[in-house]
């Protein structure tokens, strides 16, 4: 039997229990690399209580202390971000280009958290009335859980538990089965960073364990990132038991085409925005819109799209890599298959793809639709894999419309001359992340990541000011101040929002 996927429960690496254990795989070949296992109730159980008990101590130390740690930590995955990106392509397939950016990604929000003072000041205002003064407190919650998708197995359990936990609550991570590697290696380095014990847990399964993990009273919120059936289901779960939630959920992302942007450009940025990662990115463009005559660069697309191969994590002369699973295989081929059934024409086709010393491998080729309409299931579905489908417009109007009508609204982006079109999209347009003459750009830890609409589930955004304020209360205190000494000093009455 290959390795189990150790527990990391109250500062120690241990194995499980469990009777039910899953195969994690290499998606370039399907060996079995490890065995994971379904954490058994008394394991969650455990979990939990050693992260309550931990918060005691934890949410007292003072501010600079947890920073300290913070950039001890950002310190050690700099000096293994080359070890962690081959932990990622191993468990993903991701390409070693693609796998580093996935770990700094999450290195830059470490280095956020590492400036957590600043983050959680509170604001006063003098004289509410004659001698009164009001400010407010920022306190942690409790203990929180991260529950994470296979697609970055590092940057999104690093934008939830160092912020979290830097604010000073205690935190239990629920990986992806399909990739849980790299969130042991990311806890065994967080403990090498001085993390008290109890401070971070990891745990492992699936549906199972999320619904322990949703129904537990000492968890006081969850940050969830995956697919949208399940993003609802943890977000009516998960509030329904008096939780904050957040739940970032799937996407069908467009890029807008007009007639005045430069074509180089519009093809270069659509090929690696498509296909890039296999398609299994989250700010992924899926669909491309032609405004007007740019449907004239059509041929030239695909032209551009036809030659790019996948190949293995040790490829460096790949593109991406394969899709993570071969029930995602599947999923993906089915849908390019509809897509042709429906009438869409197929001018690029990654049905049938081999890549040499991996015929295992769960590939799958750039895949080029145009003719597509808003009925099919190649423009309703999130496709998460390497397929671009294109629709044609006759004005920007229409595109805003078209945009604004998907379901979804994690990101967009707009190529153009025109600052006035610019301008007019990204105000007209109810999407999240918007990118100007670039494709959609990554989040960074200082802004909000900002799903809109059937994107997201909850109220407050990843990253910076709004994932500090979810992972924290406010406090306000009005204080009046006596120079008798008689009533010692101060008399307050504390508000809780
Ligand atoms: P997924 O929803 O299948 O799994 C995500 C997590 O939920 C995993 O930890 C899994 O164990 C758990 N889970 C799965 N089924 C469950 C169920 N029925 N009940 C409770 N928990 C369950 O997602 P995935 O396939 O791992 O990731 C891909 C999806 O994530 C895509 O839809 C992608 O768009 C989305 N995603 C969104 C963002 C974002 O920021 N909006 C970022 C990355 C990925």
């Amino acid at each position: 039997m290959t390795q189990p996927v150790p527990l990391f429960i109250d500062g120690k690496f241990c194995d499980s229990s469990t009777s039910e254990w899953m195969e994690v795989t290499n998606p370039a070949n399907n060996q079995v690399i490890a065995q994971l296992p379904c954490a058994t109730e008394a394991e969650l159980q455990r979990a939990i209580q050693s992260a309550s008990s931990a918060f005691a101590n934890w949410s007292e130390t003072p501010v600079s202390e947890r920073a300290r740690v913070m950039l001890r930590y950002q310190h050690l995955l700099k000096k293994h971000h080359e070890e962690l990106a081959y932990v990622v392509s191993k468990e993903t397939g991701k390409t070693q280009v693609d796998a580093k950016g996935d770990v700094w990604r999450g290195i830059e929000v470490v280095e956020q958290a590492a400036n957590i003072a600043s983050l959680t000041m509170g604001e006063t205002v003098e004289n509410v009335a004659s001698d009164i003064d009001c400010y407010s407190l920022v306190q942690p919650l409790g203990v929180c859980c991260g529950i994470t998708p296979f697609n970055f197995p590092a940057m999104i359990p690093l934008w939830m538990f160092p912020l979290a936990i830097a604010c000073g609550n205690t935190f239990v991570l629920k990986p992806s089965e399909q990739v849980p590697l790299t969130a042991v290696r990311l806890a065994e380095l967080f403990k090498e960073a001085g993390a008290p014990d109890g401070v971070l847990q990891v745990v492992h399964g699936g549906k199972e364990q999320v619904d322990y993990l949703l129904s537990d009273s000492n968890i006081r919120a969850i940050s969830f990132v995956g697919s949208v059936p399940v993003a609802r289901y943890i977000y009516q779960k998960g509030t329904q038991n008096l939780k904050r939630v957040q739940a970032f959920a799937g996407a069908k992302n467009h890029m807008v085409i007009m007639p005045d942007a430069n074509p180089d450009q519009v093809v270069d940025n659509l090929v690696g925005a498509s296909v890039g990662a296999a398609g299994q990115r989250c700010m992924a463009i899926s669909v491309a819109v032609f405004v007007g005559d740019s449907n004239q660069w059509i041929s030239k697309l695909a032209k551009a799209m036809k030659p790019v191969k996948p190949g293995a994590w040790n490829d460096k002369k790949a593109a991406f890599g394969p899709l993570i699973s071969q029930a995602a295989r599947e999923r993906v081929l089915g849908l390019i298959e509809q897509g042709k059934q429906e009438g869409a024409n197929c001018l690029v086709d990654g049905s049938d793809c081999e890549v040499g010393d991996y015929p295992d491998g769960n590939w799958v080729g750039p895949t080029l639709f145009s003719g597509v309409d808003t009925k099919m299931a190649i423009y309703q579905q999130e496709i998460f894999g390497p397929v671009l489908i294109c629709i044609e417009v006759d004005s920007l109007d229409e595109a805003i419309e078209l945009v604004n009508d998907n379901p979804y609204g994690n990101g967009t982006s707009i190529f153009t001359s025109s600052g006035a079109a610019a301008r007019k999209y990204q105000h007209r347009v109810q999407v999240g992340q918007v990118g100007i003459n670039v494709p959609i750009p990554v989040p960074l830890p200082f802004f909000s990541f900002t799903g809109w609409r059937g994107s997201f589930y909850g109220d407050l955004h990843a990253y910076g000011k709004q994932a500090v304020r979810f992972y924290t209360e406010t406090k306000t205190v009005t204080a009046k101040w006596f120079d008798d000494p008689v009533s010692s000093g101060i008399n307050m009455s504390i508000h809780l929002k």
